[in-house]
């Protein structure tokens, strides 16, 4: 919707109006016994410094509209000049993150979840990363985003589920005691309706046991659609993929599906952990956690240890396993394959740089 207004002394009367028809869209709609919700995203452009022709008017406030959703929506954004600039260095990633797949420029890297108290390889997540031609190694914080909204994500997501397989077959070869490798799934992915599909041929042509694979998925992809998130999630679990629910504790989900649905692992967001030493919040919200996953015997993760003291408390709390910078950052294959060969025997704390 475009709303134009043509009598407004001063831009910051725009967001006036802007936050009324926000107010006015987050009222709750009955429709069938069921309550529906809706939010808007915002981009205000102001005549004549964003613009002195309606087309750059236009142009302007789609980009604040994007900045706005990118804000986590229900919000509005004025247009600036440094948004134009970023707007445009995102279209430009956009057309390069096209090729990447077929350049081979897409990485994985692995980091080790730890045993907790004895310190043993629990497991590795794979997390992504894009050795872009003309850039430094970009983080995934960078362009999944980009992914999602062109729809790349989905070839990406199976290209990360094939190296992964591939991945376990070749450690498997060389004789490795083969951990689970955790693979991040985007809301997208989750949702589409070749997912299952796709990974069980994944699965077969590369010969890869399900019984390695956990998908790490969030708690807002739980939401919506609850029977057909039942399925295949159901679907996942038989064929013996784990479900880990990630960044737990940040989404708004109720806390009714840990019990729906067959999940193996929570992993307990780094937000949490991070002040976990000095806010007896977070120290009281962990603790919950892990007493409520327990209840229902599912096994908890906790994410982003970076200090001994943060450690030493969640032992106390027994969380079963950790993950984070004290132990190790997200190494290449070469440096994750040093653990693997020392799981055999007893691994040395390590504090590799990736
Ligand atoms: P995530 O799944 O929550 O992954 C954990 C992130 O926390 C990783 O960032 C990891 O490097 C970082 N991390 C681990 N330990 C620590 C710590 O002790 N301190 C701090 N400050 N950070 C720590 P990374 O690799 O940049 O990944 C960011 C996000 O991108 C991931 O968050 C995940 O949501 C997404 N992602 C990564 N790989 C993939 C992928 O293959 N597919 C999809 N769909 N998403 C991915
Ligand atoms: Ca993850
Ligand atoms: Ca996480």
């Amino acid at each position: 919707f475009i709303v134009v207004l043509n009598s407004i002394s001063e831009s910051l009367d725009a967001a006036k109006v802007a936050q009324k028809i926000l107010d006015a869209l987050v009222q709750p709609h009955v429709i069938l016994h069921h309550e529906l919700h809706i939010g808007g995203s915002i981009g205000i452009a102001v005549f004549p410094d964003d613009g002195t022709s309606s087309e750059t008017l236009l142009k302007n406030s789609d980009v604040a509209m994007y900045h706005a959703k990118e804000n986590g929506r229900n919000n509005y954004q004025f247009f600036t000049n440094d948004l134009n600039k970023s707007a445009h260095e995102r279209h430009t990633l956009g057309l390069d993150l096209r090729h990447a797949l077929e350049r081979n420029e897409l990485v994985l890297f692995y980091q080790p979840v730890m045993d907790m108290p004895d310190n043993r390889l629990h497991s590795v997540e794979a997390l992504l990363r894009w050795q872009h031609p003309q850039q430094q190694l970009i983080g995934p914080d960078k362009f999944i985003g980009l992914a999602e909204e062109t729809g790349l994500i989905i070839p990406i997501g199976e290209w990360v589920i094939k190296t992964v397989c591939l991945q376990i077959k070749a450690w498997k070869s060389q004789g490795y005691s083969v951990p689970r490798v955790a693979i991040n799934l985007s809301g997208r992915q989750f949702r589409d309706n070749s997912l299952i599909k796709n990974i069980s041929h994944i699965l077969e042509e590369t010969g890869t046991e399900a019984r390695y694979i956990t998908l790490e998925i969030t708690e807002s992809m739980l939401i919506d659609d609850i029977e057909k998130v039942v399925n295949t999630l159901k679907c996942l679990s038989e064929m013996g993929i784990h479900i880990s629910i990630d960044d737990f504790g940040t989404g708004y989900s109720s806390l009714s599906y840990l019990k729906r649905f067959p999940i193996h692992t929570l992993k307990i967001d780094r937000s949490f952990v991070r002040d976990i030493v000095t806010d007896k919040n977070d120290h009281t919200i962990v603790a919950a956690i892990i007493a409520m996953a327990h209840s229902l015997e599912i096994e908890v993760i906790a994410e982003g240890i970076e200090t001994a003291e943060q450690l030493q408390l969640l032992m106390a709390q027994r969380c079963n396993h950790y993950q984070g910078y004290y132990f190790s950052r997200p190494v290449p294959v070469s440096q994750i394959e040093n653990m693997l060969q020392e799981s055999v025997t007893t691994v040395n704390k390590m504090h590799a740089v990736g």
